[in-house]
């Protein structure tokens, strides 16, 4: 079954989204895909990997999900941070607030929407 995962070194500064079958093999792609250049310096034994159990993945193929804004959408990422928001523009935080990504700002105008 494929999972969505974060491989990171120990500081959880930078992570990077993964879909895999298990933890291992997430942490093999990270590495064989290195697109931030996070895992050429560091031991294989400081490099950690994190199962996302909210991750909705099913349909993505095996390997590193390079499109951060499709790794917040499935729930992978928890947040990103200096994206641009998909529906005001502004480079800043982004979040999935019920499947959509949209900085707090956006989500605050949608609750004042909803609001009776
Ligand atoms: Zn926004």
């Amino acid at each position: 079954m494929k999972r969505g995962y974060l491989v990171f070194v120990s500081d959880e500064e930078y992570v990077v989204a993964v879909v895999a079958t298990s933890s291992k093999e997430a942490k093999k792609l990270a590495i064989k895909n290195d697109i931030y250049d996070l895992f050429c310096d560091c031991d294989f034994t400081e490099i950690k990997v994190k199962w996302q159990k909210e991750g909705k993945v099913e349909d993505l193929p095996i390997g590193v999900v390079e499109d951060a804004i499709k790794a917040l959408e499935r729930n992978i990422y928890g947040y990103i941070d200096g994206f641009d928001c998909p529906v005001c523009g502004n480079e800043t935080i982004l979040s999935n607030i019920n499947g959509k990504v949209m900085c707090s700002e956006c989500e605050d105008k949608l609750e004042d929407k909803t609001e009776p």
